[in-house]
């Protein structure tokens, strides 16, 4: 199976639905000799990418970035680029996991991110839910720069199939980027928020609110301090508005 792409404001978002995502980074876990780096990018991500040049660069050397917001889909779906679904990295961890469980494939899991109790009971759920995946180790995210070296030897020591980085963006793609060829994993994906709702500190949203295309609003609700963060997503908005209406002129132009 090829990688399919839509590139949105430059950044080449995978247009592959979940399924076919899984059946991809199976195959790579199995195949690849170097490490897999799966960004999880949500329209806060992309608008980083315009601000700051290192990292797109780094976003853009990553082997996948999945459409991890509905924003990206009804942009590509305007920008006449359709995505077929949001893969958040939330969903694709747990369908991975129980699709590496059917198929009675041993995996372990290193996770990097949040605090220690929550790394630790994230975890616990992880393992507990999904019998054929191993818990390889865990660090907490509140890390001194002076410390990552450390930290980047308890993870080679644990050897884990896959890395989970939740540091929140953009330290956790600068992080893979940076200890890639030391760290000897298979695969490592920046997961953001998601050892929290792992661990059950923060409930994620309920199914139906999902299905509407509401999730962005209920985390604002559950957590306001999110807003100041969220007011980029109004720029997306205008940009992806500003870029429609680009097509659509040389469209008009071409046709004339
Ligand atoms: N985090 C961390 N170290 C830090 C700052 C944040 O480990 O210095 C963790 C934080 O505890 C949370 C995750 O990074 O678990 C990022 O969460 P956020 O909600 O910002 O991510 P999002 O899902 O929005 O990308």
């Amino acid at each position: 199976m090829r990688l399919q792409t839509t590139t949105i404001f430059d950044i080449p978002f995978s247009s592959m639905t979940m399924e076919e995502t899984i059946i991809y980074i199976t195959k790579q876990l199995h195949d690849r000799q170097d490490v897999f780096h799966i960004v999880t990018a949500n329209p806060e991500i992309v608008m980083y990418t315009k601000r700051n040049l290192r990292f797109k660069t780094a976003v853009k050397k990553a082997d996948l970035i999945t459409p991890d917001g509905v924003g990206l889909i009804k942009a590509s779906k305007l920008l006449g680029k359709p995505i077929a679904e949001r893969v958040t990295g939330f969903d694709m961890m747990n369908n991975w996991f129980t699709h590496l469980s059917e198929q009675e494939t041993n995996v372990s899991v290193f996770l990097l991110g949040a605090r220690q109790h929550v790394a630790e009971k994230a975890g616990r759920t992880i393992t507990a839910k999904y019998p054929n995946i191993k818990l390889a180790g865990c660090h907490h995210g509140y890390f001194k720069k002076e410390d990552t070296v450390q930290i980047v030897e308890q993870i080679q020591k644990a050897k884990p199939d896959i890395l989970l980085v939740a540091l929140g963006f953009p330290r956790q793609e600068f992080f893979i980027q940076t200890y890639k060829d030391q760290l000897q994993v298979k695969v490592a994906v920046g997961v953001g928020g998601s050892f929290d709702v792992w661990a059950g500190e923060v409930q994620r949203a309920p199914k139906w609110i999902r299905r509407i295309n509401l999730e962005w609003f209920y985390r604002l609700c559950m957590e306001p301090s999110r807003f100041h963060r969220q007011l980029v997503l109004i720029d997306f908005v205008k940009d992806v508005f500003r870029e429609w209406r680009e097509i659509k002129a040389k469209k008009t132009s071409s046709n004339l």
